[in-house]
């Protein structure tokens, strides 16, 4: 149970930052973060984590099943570098380089680009929904086999047992 006077990290585009500050987000130049308390969080919904968003319920992460077939392929294979950056910078931007999951970031990158994709098993057809921001540690939850062969599934199922609550 989070307390209401905890403050949460929240996903602000730099261009959005006045909004969240309307909707009662204060800026923590330490954290290089907009936060709120939780009885605020109504009001800026499409910046909170989906792990602290009221309308949503757990689990908020878990690994992404991938068919056989596709494993090791991604879209940053087929796309040229600069159009990849362009996406996974974007990604970044929407979300104020947060992770859209949790609101945290990782040591060294603070986030990632996660490709959500859906399978059409009998036409054999993927299908690209969005791609998000994650930081690694949901990142690494996500990509379950990679991280089993990275020998790091204690610490992702410790990750992911947390962010479920
Ligand atoms: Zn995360």
């Amino acid at each position: 149970m989070i307390a209401l006077t905890t403050l949460i990290p929240l996903c602000v585009p730099f261009e959005r930052r006045k909004e969240a500050a309307r909707g009662g987000a204060t800026f923590n130049g330490e954290q290089k973060c907009w936060m709120a308390p939780r009885d605020k969080l109504d009001a800026l919904l499409p910046f909170v984590p989906y792990r602290y968003r009221p309308d949503r319920e757990a689990p908020y992460i878990r690994p992404w099943m991938v068919p056989q077939a596709l494993w090791g392929f991604n879209l940053r294979a087929f796309l040229a570098p600069e159009d990849w950056n362009r996406i996974r910078k974007d990604a970044y931007a929407r979300s104020g380089s947060r992770c859209r999951v949790c609101g945290g970031r990782g040591p060294q990158w603070p986030v990632e680009a996660d490709e959500g994709w859906a399978y059409d098993d009998e036409r054999r057809i993927q299908t690209l929904k969005g791609v998000i921001s994650l930081c690694p540690d949901c990142h690494g939850v996500r990509h379950w086999g990679k991280t089993m062969t990275e020998d790091r599934q204690d610490a992702a199922l410790a990750w992911m047992a947390e962010v479920n609550g």
